[in-house]
């Protein structure tokens, strides 16, 4: 399916081992220090808590080998994505966002970098090269987006963004390093909101910035260092835990959720349904090309607002609340945060339920509707 090589799970789960010394936890300790022992020359030791942390650097090995790139732990998806941001980019700087991408990523450029004195330019993604890159400074993908789950050439783009001098940043969330590997399809930097799939368990927030030039990262760090924005170690420690079981939940959650789009998209309740792995996606071409995996989310449009919630109150396994990634379904009409979409879009996190207990539970609750 897709033309890159994905990360070895395998080898994951003995990253730690294959360095302990004798006698030493074969689980990560969880390291709450903000002060380390440091008598005389400093150099080459941790020094203080907003620059090290051994918990940290376990959980940063761990998305380093999963990326296959150097990996930098934000305390948010928004803290990551707000690095390349402040480290890249200067006053008079033009920057390319996806129109109908994460709104957050809008409202910082918008909020905060506009008064900075860097403007940004839209599009919707999937018409994200209609126009070209030259001027830009920065041009950001989300591939899926969300919510809509439209996608774009990764490849391509950021190909096109290069030969125009600028630098392409992507956000991975919606399909993890498992599912989709930008950094291999030419991306220069990679984002992701751990708190979705990674983090797995509804009960941390947690990001990532990953890159293969030395030089960007080591101008992340400092961004990290010195603006504070670091993760809190037990979060981290919480992190380290999930990433162990992702490629056991990622492919659960994509084996069901495709399961489940196939049977929506033949439901005589759906209006429409957008999965990647739909033969009859616009965008299904494009996913086998760039995705290893088709992803966990399915856009489900219902016929009105008030189907879409009855829908939802009425299906025992599928959490009524926003975000997404965690074992438990949830679902969300979009609408009622302004998105771009249809009153009776609702997009679907698939979850780790058993496929047919779930599909049975969705089809119950859509037979309901009066
Ligand atoms: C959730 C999300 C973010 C933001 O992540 P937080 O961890 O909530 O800060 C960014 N991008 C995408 C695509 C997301 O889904």
């Amino acid at each position: 399916m897709s033309e890159t090589t994905p990360p070895s799970a395998a080898e994951l789960l003995h990253l730690r081992g294959r360095t302990l010394r004798k006698g030493e936890p074969l689980a990560l300790p969880l390291t709450l220090s903000s002060m380390y022992h440091l008598p005389g020359d400093p150099a080459g030791f941790p020094g203080y808590g907003r620059a090290e942390n051994p918990t940290w650097e376990a959980v940063e090995e761990a998305l380093a080998h999963l990326e296959a790139a150097e990996t930098l732990l934000f305390p948010s998806g928004m803290a990551a994505i707000a690095a390349p941001f402040f480290t890249f980019l200067n006053a008079g700087d033009r920057v390319l966002l996806p129109s109908d991408g994460y709104y957050t990523t809008r409202l910082l450029a918008d909020r905060f970098l506009s008064k900075l004195g860097v403007s940004f330019d839209q599009r919707p993604t999937a018409r994200f090269d209609e126009g070209g890159f030259d001027g830009y400074r920065l041009v950001f993908i989300e591939s899926p987006s969300n919510p809509g789950l439209d996608l774009c050439d990764i490849a391509a783009i950021a190909g096109a963004v290069r030969a125009a001098g600028g630098i392409s940043v992507v956000d991975n969330t919606t399909m993890t390093p498992f599912g989709q590997r930008p950094l291999d399809l030419g991306a220069d930097i990679v984002v992701a909101s751990d708190t979705k799939a990674p983090g797995g368990h509804s009960d941390i927030l947690m990001g990532h910035v990953s890159g293969r030039d030395a030089g960007q990262i080591a101008a992340l760090r400092d961004w990290r260092k010195i603006s504070g924005t670091i993760p809190g170690p037990f979060e981290a420690w919480l992190l380290h835990r999930s990433l162990e079981t992702l490629e056991l939940r990622f492919e659960r959650m994509c084996r069901t959720a495709g399961l489940i789009a196939a049977r929506l998209a033949d439901h005589p309740a759906a209006t429409r349904v957008r999965y990647p792995g739909l033969p009859t996606d616009p965008a299904h071409n494009l996913a086998r090309r760039q995705m290893a995996a088709s992803g966990f989310l399915i856009g489900l449009t219902l016929g009105s607002a008030e189907e879409a919630e009855r829908f939802i109150a009425a299906c025992p396994y599928l959490r009524p609340a926003t975000s997404f990634g965690g074992v438990h379904s949830s679902a969300e009409r979009r609408d009622r945060w302004g998105d771009a979409v249809a009153p009776g879009f609702v997009r679907l996190a698939i979850g780790c339920e058993p496929a047919e207990a779930l599909w049975a539970a969705i089809d119950g609750a859509l037979r309901d509707q009066p």
